[in-house]
């Protein structure tokens, strides 16, 4: 679980993150809120950036690093990225939040609709809670029923009925959700018998990317009977693709195993970091999508959406699912060969586009922060606990900058004995 509260070990990182730190504790509590808080961050990581383009990213003190956070998702085809940069400038130029959408709104989800597979509709938000939200209340809207599966230890956004964490939660905030364990048919056959005819939705991360824990791939089995699941209750199957949207494949993550959602949810790489998400769905579940009273002041917002067009485009031109692959396998191979160089076992799981990499036995997480703050020293910016994210911008090059980072973080670790 994430720190959160602001708990700060007293080390000053540098001298600018550390006066802004300082500044920022006595307006905003805690310093920051959220993961976004660099105490949950080995010593030595910054808080605050100063700027970023392509896979490198600055930090307000003046040092460079590659990243592979890539903002915790949304940056998907490089900070800056010209096209998408262009569209949203000529968009500004003519308006952004109006008094209703401007015409890209159409465009934009006429080009969803056209790369999403299973997507008949779709509806725009901001945030990926926004997105996952929307689609449980549709599926309550569209089959009149209250209990909404998720997976045990599965992140779907941080409103009462799906953080994890309990400040503020009341019981009844959670009352309709029941829960199984990702993968396991059987757990989630049993889940469905409790809902006793009441079900209204199993939700389902794209893979198991659970914090701190080795990453899991929905194995096709796992797929088909949560689809076969809903398909005999009349429940929605809805695909939470906030994190993985778009990296793992254009149509949807579950392509691949050959398994459609009724609703989707999307936010972090539609728009390349410019505020945007989306719920997804098929023909069953419009009339119910247009009952349900979703808005928000700035969800109409133009220049998001000019945004999303270009980058959209610019996947599906680059095949950036293929891209991202390829850096992917060049990372965890490389990770591999150090790993072995070293002698320090570690444990590299998931999609290679979000990886995701443990040292064996290194429960406190002693290794893999000692790793991360020496190879932050060399430029690389590793998250010791989070799955990372690859980029259409990590060309070989950055990869091996990143590995030659790496290589300094694996001889740290071995130095621990
Ligand atoms: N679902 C998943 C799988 C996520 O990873 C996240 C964000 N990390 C969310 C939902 C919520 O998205 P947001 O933080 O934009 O509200």
């Amino acid at each position: 679980m994430w720190n959160i509260g602001g708990k700060d070990d007293g080390m000053i990182p540098n001298e600018r993150d550390a006066a802004l730190r300082a500044r920022a504790k006595q307006v905003v509590p805690g310093g920051m809120w959220g993961h976004q808080n660099a105490a949950n961050l080995p010593e030595g990581y910054p808080q605050f950036f100063e700027s970023a383009r392509g896979c490198r990213i600055r930090d307000v003190n003046g040092r460079e690093y590659v990243d592979l956070m890539c903002s915790f998702g949304p940056m998907v085809v490089g900070h800056q990225h010209p096209e998408v940069e262009e569209a949203a400038r000529r968009q500004a130029e003519r308006g952004d939040c109006q008094n209703g959408p401007g015409e890209v709104m159409v465009e934009l989800a006429e080009l969803m609709v056209d790369t999403v597979a299973h997507a008949d509709w779709v509806q725009f938000q901001k945030n990926g809670t926004d997105a996952t939200t929307v689609c449980v209340t549709i599926a309550r809207a569209a089959t009149g029923k209250r209990k909404v599966l998720v997976a045990r230890g599965a992140y779907h956004g941080a409103a009462p009925w799906c953080t994890p964490y309990p400040a503020g939660v009341m019981t009844e905030d959670r009352a309709h959700l029941l829960h199984y364990d990702y993968n396991d048919v059987a757990s989630l056959t049993a889940a469905v018998g409790q809902a006793e005819g009441d079900l209204a939705a199993i939700v389902v991360s794209a893979f198991r990317h659970d914090l701190a824990k080795t990453q899991e791939l929905p194995t096709p089995e796992f797929a088909r009977a949560a689809r076969a699941l809903c398909d005999a209750t009349g429940a929605a199957l809805i695909l939470d693709d906030v994190r993985a949207g778009f990296r793992l494949h254009l149509g949807g993550s579950w392509e691949p195993v050959g398994v459609r959602p009724d609703l989707s949810a999307f936010s972090k790489a539609i728009a390349n970091g410019h505020a945007l998400a989306a719920a997804t769905g098929n023909d069953r579940f419009r009339e119910a999508a247009t009952k349900v009273f979703t808005t928000g002041s700035f969800w109409t917002g133009a220049v998001a959406m000019a945004a999303a067009v270009a980058t959209l485009k610019v996947m599906r031109r680059e095949d950036a699912p293929a891209r991202m692959e390829e850096a992917g396998t060049r990372f965890r191979q490389g990770m591999d060969a150090l790993a072995a160089k070293y002698g320090v076992p570690i444990e590299q799981s998931g999609p290679v586009q979000m990886p995701m990499v443990l040292f064996t036995g290194d429960t406190e997480f002693r290794f893999a922060n000692t790793f991360c703050v020496a190879a932050l020293a060399e430029g690389g910016y590793f998250h010791p606990k989070h799955n990372m994210f690859l980029s259409t911008a990590h060309a070989p090059a950055d990869i091996d900058a990143v590995l030659h980072a790496a290589d300094a973080g694996f001889r740290a670790v071995a130095a621990l004995g």
